[in-house]
């Protein structure tokens, strides 16, 4: 019976504790008797864990994605009036750490079909100041890191990945190789946000690096700038990822690719329910990276989106517009540097885009309903 009446959700989190309920009380009642709430044997063993899933040498937990983008540019020793390259088409933390440090973002168009960095957009943006690229791993498909690496070596420029939408992702290189996305840039940066593929019950992130001493470093930027304890070396900050949070992520992980997969028969469903009508364009696939799917996104053509929003929920059926306003377009980032129309991609995305119920736990009875009523509401919504 409960089944029948169960909401649809973008992201079930209830269902999934209830999965792995049994486990997850097991941790979490662990740290609650032994009592240490920070930096207990938890976060070891899970920095640990996600260090040997990612093939990354250093995994450094911290306590949020954003700390963790912020702290991977302190520790490159970017400096004001430095150019950190990332995309207008992504969640606000990636460019806000950027001014924050008072670091210049400079903001390039994405790709239509796949939402993730225009390369040759990067290219053409590169100065003598720029010292830095973000590529944002954006819905749960690499950006073409090979490229973007080419790019960075040849100007000497650092990578920082945001894998906050896509851990777990494999790059496949051209000579057959493959990596973590996370792994293949000079840094990775992640968030646990309880929403994400691998979240927490909490806030929580992680940082990851191939590089002895960048990893030092940022350790050492992540506890208030301390090589030995009572000694600082450098102003830092406060950015932990506590023990009960460590336990609930050292569970989760071992079921992360099993979750990838079910999000992969979902997105499987709905591209077959979509592909070939001409209203809709669903996620593009692409040879150098899987798709985890943390968002299942269409891009809407002549339909009103407003309209059909309404009428999904209607039917109580959820949907959501990640991102509603291009980066370029916000206040907080208002520069001279940008006017409407510089980026037409972004523009006509945010402008166009929707996003679908996306989980694990997504059933193929409700991926179908789901369907079913985006179908009725396009014919309904055409524009004229
Ligand atoms: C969620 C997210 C972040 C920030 O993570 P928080 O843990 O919420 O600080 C950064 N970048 C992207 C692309 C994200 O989706």
């Amino acid at each position: 019976m409960e089944q029948a009446v169960k909401k649809i959700q973008m992201v079930d989190l209830k269902t999934q504790y209830n999965r792995l309920k049994p486990e997850i009380d097991e941790a979490i009642k662990a740290v609650l008797d032994h009592a240490i709430f920070i930096n207990g044997p938890e976060v070891k063993s899970f920095a640990s864990d996600l260090s040997q899933y990612l093939g990354a040498k250093h995994v450094i937990p911290c306590a949020n994605g954003t700390d963790a983008l912020q702290i991977a540019m302190m520790a490159l020793d970017l400096r004001p009036g430095d150019e950190v390259i990332t995309a207008d088409f992504t969640y606000v933390a990636t460019a806000e750490v950027i001014g924050l440090l008072q670091l210049t973002p400079v903001l390039v168009d994405v790709y239509p079909g796949t939402f993730d960095i225009d390369v040759d957009a990067i290219e053409k943006a590169i100065t003598p100041r720029t010292k830095a690229i973000v590529p944002v791993h954006l819905f749960g498909q690499c950006a073409d890191m090979e490229r973007i690496m080419t790019i960075a070596k040849k100007h000497n420029l650092h990578v920082i990945e945001d894998v906050a939408q896509a851990i777990g992702a494999d790059y496949k290189f051209k000579d057959g190789r493959s990596g973590k996305a996370g792994t293949i840039g000079t840094i990775g940066c992640t968030s646990f946000f309880p929403s994400k593929n691998l979240g927490c019950y909490g806030d929580g992130g992680a940082i990851f690096t191939n590089d002895e001493n960048l990893a030092r470093r940022i350790r050492m930027i992540a506890n208030h700038g301390q090589s030995v304890q009572y000694v600082h070396d450098e102003i830092g900050c406060n950015s932990r990822l506590d023990s009960i949070q460590a336990a609930v992520l050292g569970v989760k992980l071992k079921y992360l690719d099993a979750f990838a997969k079910a999000r992969n028969r979902a997105a499987d469903l709905y591209d077959k329910a979509f592909s070939g009508n001409k209203f809709l364009r669903i996620p593009e696939r692409v040879s150098y990276s899987n798709h985890v799917f943390h968002q299942y996104t269409l891009v809407l053509n002549r339909i009103d989106r407003e309209q059909l929003k309404i009428f999904l929920e209607a039917k109580g059926i959820p949907a959501m517009i990640y991102y509603p306003i291009p980066l370029h377009s916000q206040k907080a980032f208002s520069s001279d540097r940008y006017k409407p129309g510089d980026f037409p991609v972004t523009e006509s995305l945010c402008a166009s885009v929707i996003s679908l119920p996306m989980h694990p736990e997504l059933e193929g009875s409700t991926v179908a309903l789901i369907s079913s009523a985006v179908l009725e509401g396009v014919e309904k919504f055409k524009l004229k």
